[in-house]
């Protein structure tokens, strides 16, 4: 990464600040992983990808392939260098080119859009939180349910 990159990128290369000892932590490069999914009630493949942001341990030793991975959610310009993965193929037993012809009328949303996604991922970190302030006992866990999601 040229010292230009560097510093376009400061705000995004620099570890995020929620994390215990971030300052021990160093951008190391982004990373695409790049996955291809064999649907195995259709045969369709599925060619996709998801970009990260690594950072390694500074003080990790030169062998230690050791990596924190934050996902990038922002578009990254042409000239960024980037790490790529190849990861193995892997067999799902659906897709999304087929779950309406192979399960038709027995298709249920639980979450439809970004808003749902957001409430269900505040549910799933509430529940978290109350099983870190019970020791792990469960007194109210919310559930996610149908009537939940908006719209
Ligand atoms: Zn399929």
């Amino acid at each position: 990464m040229t010292e230009e990159h560097s510093r376009l990128f400061a705000p995004f290369i620099t570890p995020p600040a929620e994390w215990k000892n971030a300052e021990d932590y160093e951008f190391l490069t982004f990373i695409l992983h790049a996955k291809t999914d064999n649907c195995l009630s259709c045969g369709a493949t599925m060619h996709y990808g998801d970009v990260y942001r690594a950072f390694g341990h500074k003080n990790a030793p030169p062998h230690d392939s050791f990596r924190r991975l934050v996902p990038v959610n922002f578009p990254l310009p042409h000239k960024v260098p980037v790490v790529h993965f190849s990861l193995p193929p892997r067999d799902v037993p659906l897709c999304p080119h087929c779950l309406h012809s192979t399960r038709e009328g027995q298709v249920t949303y639980l979450v439809s859009d970004e808003k749902a996604w957001q409430k269900a991922l505040a549910e799933a970190r509430a529940v978290q939180h109350n099983l870190r302030k019970t020791g792990g006992e469960t007194a109210s866990r919310p559930k996610l349910s149908p009537d939940d999601i908006p719209g």
